[in-house]
């Protein structure tokens, strides 16, 4: 898990006189997460806004609210540095060019020049430096292809939560809302949250299971799948389809951009079988090209989220 491979030549940007480039990372969820990061590694505590348990504060800020909070996260994790050449920032939502075009789970930001907002902000602050705004499943693409070493790699990500998230490093121009790819053409498959049919995240999202099972957390369900004595064919069945969905998306991507490595993060990876899974994938994908992929199960940290928005900004402003 842990090897550290040379990093590919030309990934820090030179400072001159051989110094490291310090990018400030940044997550943006429940909660705002920050740090200084240096040569792909932390270099300072995680800045943390709410330090409580108020889930729901940052749904109710409005956008300049939000904003300045946020550079108030990044100056505390500049600590008094200010030759800072980045500042990466991961929220959800399709965000293009700066500006979030679509975010669900926090709608005020709907059409945010959100790196504009913050880049004339944190200027005000003494800051002057590009601000890079990326999906947050690409974040965590591009913090597990850090964190790994695995920079020169095509690395994709499925995150499985309230939502599905999908990312995908290194970048490219474009939108991949992979989690609401198709994966059934059955007309009553409309529990996703964007109201699309069909949606993978409308049969693994956690919100979809609770509106599919009315009457059972998705924890009771998978429970029930997975005991042969409880006799509930219903349970067993939405298990089998939610880890067809999963394969039916990774092949997909698999026949569009490739074998490769597939990581599944996520506070539901508790529910993957991976050898279910396996099957599935093994029976979805025959051309013998593109057979050489894999899927890892890998933990959901805050650290390799917030070196994933620098490493990925660093990248951003090394393209210019
Ligand atoms: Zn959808």
């Amino acid at each position: 898990m842990n090897e550290q491979h040379g990093r590919p030549s030309g990934s820090p940007i030179g400072l001159g006189g051989g110094k490291m480039a310090k990018i400030i990372g940044v997550t943006l969820s429940e909660r705002v997460l920050a740090g200084l990061v240096v040569d792909n590694k932390l270099a300072g505590p995680l800045q943390c806004f709410p330090d409580n348990d108020d889930d729901g504060a940052m749904i109710e800020m409005p956008t300049d609210e939000l904003v300045k909070m946020i550079c108030e996260q990044v100056v505390c994790a500049a600590r008094g540095t200010s030759d800072i050449s980045a500042v990466g920032v991961a929220l959800p939502g399709v965000i293009r060019n700066g500006v979030v075009e679509e975010s669900p789970n926090l709608p005020q930001l709907k059409g945010a020049r959100i790196s504009e907002l913050l880049t004339i902000k944190l200027a005000e602050h003494g800051l002057s430096t590009t601000v890079n705004v990326m999906n947050d499943a690409d974040g965590m693409a591009s913090g597990l292809a850090a964190t790994l070493g695995k920079l020169d790699r095509l690395i994709r990500v499925w995150t499985l939560g309230i939502g599905i998230g999908y990312g995908r490093y290194p970048f490219i121009d474009g939108v991949w809302e992979g989690g609401h790819g198709i994966v059934s053409l059955d007309d009553k498959e409309r529990f996703c949250g964007c109201g699309g049919q069909g949606h993978m995240e409308g049969i693994m999202g956690h919100r979809a299971m609770r509106l599919r099972f009315l009457d059972m957390e998705p924890e009771e369900v998978f429970e029930a799948a997975n005991d042969p004595s409880s006799g509930d064919k219903r349970c067993l069945e939405f298990k089998k389809l939610w880890h067809k969905a999963l394969a039916a998306a990774t092949a997909t991507e698999i026949h569009q951009e490739g074998a490769g490595k597939f990581f599944l993060t996520g506070f539901n990876v508790r529910f993957v079988d991976l050898p279910m899974l396996r099957d599935y994938l093994q029976k979805m994908v025959k051309m013998s090209p593109l057979q050489s992929y894999s899927v890892e199960i890998v933990k959901d940290d805050a650290e390799t989220r917030v070196i994933g928005s620098a490493v990925a900004a660093e990248q951003a402003a090394a393209r210019g």
